[in-house]
């Protein structure tokens, strides 16, 4: 017989797929690196189990412990499989911008959910950065996570995401693209990818409102870059210290608009149900094709799944209401006409 002990065994392995019609003006091979196969429907499957185990490890989670962490969803969910099959406790902060489904997500795997205001500073109190940080301080036997400063985030990447890319593809890799949030992603593939080929080119997509970018053009911190914006999962108004801006080639920035548009195509064109920084990120390889030749492999990552945006990016209400659907009269309208 063969199966996995556990849940967590299913972490990792995901399928390298080729992308077809939306890069078809694309003259390198597109291959997207397709983490909704992971159990919890992210990528975030894999730094959860490693932050925790490295937590275990040296004694700052302890059996029976409340884990506490302010999360998006995505580690949250990594982190409740994990606590669940563990035996810990959950406690998850989110800002209040996050999807309804995600937080309903989470309950249902058991973990407590605190949301926060998004549109406060990050050291006001009732931030989710402050507030999960207090938790931490306060809860009995607490461990926080901290997912952007803690070096596991990235290790798991170093030593589980980049050593399957560097395999699926057989070396042949020329370039890593991926939306940026903790950076966690992008510094732990990018070193282990750089460190087996140093031409590999590693580009971080970022969102207008997050001041990624800038800083890795001009080693300035300017606060005038943040503004509230729509893409989840990406972009920050802080600098956490799992971004490694070294590793780094540059960054491409998507608007919230054709972040929305290109999940929707995604799901449409290619057949692949993601969530928004999948929009972002391939929408970020068509920005950066001119960098691309015949030869090269290039291999963009996808986060997470559409099922915690069909109330979103999915309704072509909430996308109308923001002005994302412009092109529609034609359609209905004309043939009604006609
Ligand atoms: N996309 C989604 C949907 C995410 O949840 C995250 C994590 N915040 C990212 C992209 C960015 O990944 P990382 O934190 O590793 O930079």
């Amino acid at each position: 017989m063969e199966y996995a002990e556990n849940i967590l065994e299913t972490i990792g392995n995901t399928p390298l797929v080729k992308m077809n019609a939306l890069v078809k003006d694309i003259d390198a091979l597109v291959l997207a690196k397709y983490e909704t196969f992971n159990p919890g429907n992210s990528v975030k499957d894999r730094m959860a189990l490693k932050m925790i185990e490295d937590a275990e490890a040296d004694g700052r989670l302890k059996p029976g412990g409340t884990i506490i962490e302010g999360t998006s969803g995505n580690t949250g969910m990594g982190l409740a499989l994990a606590a669940i099959v563990k035996g810990y406790k959950l406690i998850c902060v989110m800002a209040d911008k996050q999807s309804k489904e995600k937080i309903d997500i989470l309950r249902a795997v058991g973990a407590e959910v605190v949301v926060c205001p998004t549109a406060v500073e990050p050291d006001d109190p009732r931030s989710y950065y402050s507030v999960s940080k207090r938790l931490g301080e306060e809860t009995p036997n607490a461990w926080y996570v901290n997912q952007y400063d803690n070096p596991s985030n990235a290790t798991a990447h170093y030593e589980s995401t980049g050593p399957e890319i560097w395999e699926q593809t057989k070396g042949k890799v020329t370039h890593f693209i991926v939306g940026v949030g903790t950076g966690g992603t992008i510094s732990g593939v990018g070193k282990y990818l750089k460190e087996q080929n140093p031409n590999v080119k590693v580009w971080g997509v970022d969102t207008y409102g997050s001041v990624f970018k800038k800083y890795h053009e001009t080693g300035i911190f300017d606060e005038n870059e943040i503004y509230s914006y729509i893409t989840e999962g990406i972009g920050e108004d802080i600098l956490p210290k799992n971004v490694n801006f070294d590793i780094i080639d540059g960054f491409t920035k998507v608007t919230d608009k054709d972040a929305a548009i290109y999940t929707q195509r995604l799901a449409k064109e290619e057949g692949m149900f993601l969530g928004n920084s999948a929009g972002s990120a391939i929408k970020g390889v068509l920005q950066l094709k001119e960098h691309f030749t015949k030869d090269d492999v290039v291999v963009v990552l996808f986060h997470d799944h559409g099922s915690r945006y069909v109330g979103k990016m999915f309704n072509d209400d909430w996308m109308r209401e923001r002005g994302f659907l412009e092109e529609e009269a034609s359609s209905a309208a004309d043939l009604i006409k006609e």
